[in-house]
């Protein structure tokens, strides 16, 4: 089991180089790794060898390192911030970083840990943006491994953006108050237009844009804060369902209203101190009215807040998000809508279902079957008779009353039917039956989380190796009634 708070053994610091002396002894291939890594620096590189390889010899000729061609002496550590022990030879090794330490020098001595002050990390550099990764014992493969992934997730263009973010960040300390204003500058800086203009390689219209953002974030330019509000679907449960889009308007955030059913994990995605409002609905637990939540977010958006509702699956199925929509255009105030992985489809893919199937299913239902109170059948009733694939939303309840009327309307018993629940969560749990069974979900008290039953023909193509028949919570209970009256 990994350690619940495990700490770091090597602290990551970033240590000034510029134009500092940087001694590296040794002639071979473990200093030739170091120099090339020190290079990415402005440290000033002195080599100590009187047996360089030809291909370090290249290597000084071509960075115009220093190069010492004498015996290591220790006086070839003088004024030196940083040394690394690189001969490949043991007992060398070991004079170098004995000599370092004395004179309070830090030292690295390649592949012997146990002389080492400080570790080199795997570096992305993006200069002045560096990614240093460190793995300590774990070794050096995992560590190039997570360097490559980091390395095609960054733009190339993330160096030349900070080093425009570097050369603004005094002009925005000095004409933008601290706190929202600065914070809104930063974020348009790097996720708006001098962003993309610099991902275009036009840098003149990049430090134009931001000329301009910054003056109209200013006080002076009356600049009157409009929030924004995005309605955000944070897919099923599992936090990596969560599309890119979310995450980032979640990172910039001041309000995140959110609902019961979005897990503590993907809030605490959000930016840190962002304002988290639950707004309910769970059962049995006070919630906001959909009038109080729409008043909210009017509200939250006239206060020039930046502020994510965050619901379910997709924010456009059985999300109320019309009504909050409505609101939001009535009372004049910016919205989007940033879709999401809505529990149908998770738990399609949780019982590897398909949804639509050649010759079987061309069409699918999205319902919650409380419609199937009244008199009349609904339409999608007549839709499942022919043939379309059901999703049924919030549909334990009146799983007796889906199954009832559906077999009423003349859809075969024997339809195959799926159920799962915490549909995409580790603790998700499935279940296969056919239309006959449905109705003993009703009556299943150890469902508590939230129950996705998809209905139709095309679910005869799942995958049903690790989900229960729902039949068998039915037979357990005749059996166990059975066994009673045996008994009495
Ligand atoms: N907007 C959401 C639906 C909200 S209605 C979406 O697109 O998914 C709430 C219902 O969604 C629940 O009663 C349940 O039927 C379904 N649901 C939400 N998350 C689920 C999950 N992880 N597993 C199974 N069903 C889920």
């Amino acid at each position: 089991m990994p350690q619940a708070n495990p700490k770091l053994n090597a602290f990551p610091v970033f240590m000034r180089v510029e134009g500092e002396a940087v001694a590296i002894i040794g002639g071979g291939e473990e200093a030739l790794a170091k120099a090339r890594l020190l290079a990415q620096s402005s440290a000033v590189l002195r080599i100590v060898s009187d047996a360089a390889s030809p291909e370090l010899l290249a290597f000084i000729a071509e960075t115009g390192a220093t190069h010492v061609a004498d015996a290591y002496d220790v006086a070839h550590l003088a004024d030196a911030v940083m040394v690394f022990a690189a001969s490949g030879n043991e007992a060398l090794d070991r004079r170098v970083a004995g000599d370092a330490r004395r004179l309070g020098i830090p030292v690295n001595a390649v592949d012997r840990p146990e002389l080492c002050d400080f570790f080199t990390p795997a570096l992305v550099n993006r200069a002045p943006v560096a990614i240093a990764i460190g793995t300590e014992g774990a070794g050096p493969v995992l560590a190039q491994m997570l360097r490559s992934r980091i390395d095609r997730m960054l733009s190339p263009s993330l160096g030349p953006l900070a080093a425009l973010a570097a050369s603004f960040r005094g002009a925005a300390e000095k004409l933008l108050p601290k706190g929202n204003a600065r914070r809104r500058f930063w974020s348009d800086f790097f996720g708006g237009a001098p962003a993309r203009a610099v991902e275009a390689g036009q840098l003149s219209e990049a430090h134009d844009a931001a000329v301009g953002l910054l003056l109209s974030n200013t006080p002076e330019s009356g600049h009157v804060a409009l929030g924004n509000v995005a309605l955000v679907g944070a897919g099923p449960g599992a936090e990596d369902l969560l599309t890119l889009r979310a995450h980032r308007l979640l990172m910039e955030a001041d309000v995140i209203v959110h609902d019961a059913l979005v897990p503590e994990a993907i809030v605490a995605m959000g930016r840190r101190d962002a304002e988290r409002l639950p707004v309910g609905k769970r059962k049995g637990c006070h919630s906001k009215s959909q009038a109080e939540i729409n008043a909210l977010l009017v509200e939250l958006g006239h206060a020039g807040r930046r502020v994510v509702r965050l619901k379910s699956g997709d924010p456009l199925v059985f999300g109320r998000a019309g009504e909050e929509m409505a609101a939001l255009r009535d009372a004049g105030i910016a919205y989007e809508v940033v879709p999401g992985v809505t529990a149908a489809f998770a738990a399609a893919a949780d019982f590897e279902l398909p949804l639509t199937l050649r010759g079987v299913s061309s069409s699918m239902v999205f319902t919650t079957g409380h419609d199937l109170k009244g008199n009349s059948l609904p339409d999608w009733a007549k839709l499942a008779i022919s043939g379309a694939t059901v999703a049924v939303y919030m549909g334990r309840s009146v799983a007796a009353e889906v199954a009832g009327r559906l077999i009423e309307a003349g859809l075969s018993p024997d339809t195959a039917v799926a159920v799962v629940e915490n549909a995409s969560l580790a603790n998700r749990r499935r279940f296969h039956g056919t239309l006959a069974d449905l109705p003993s979900l009703e009556a299943r008290a150890d469902l508590s989380g939230p129950v996705m039953t998809i209905i139709g023909d095309a679910v005869a193509g799942a995958n049903f190796e690790r989900s229960e028949p729902l039949a068998a919570h039915r037979q357990e209970s005749v059996a166990r009634a059975a066994a009673v009256g045996v008994n009495q």
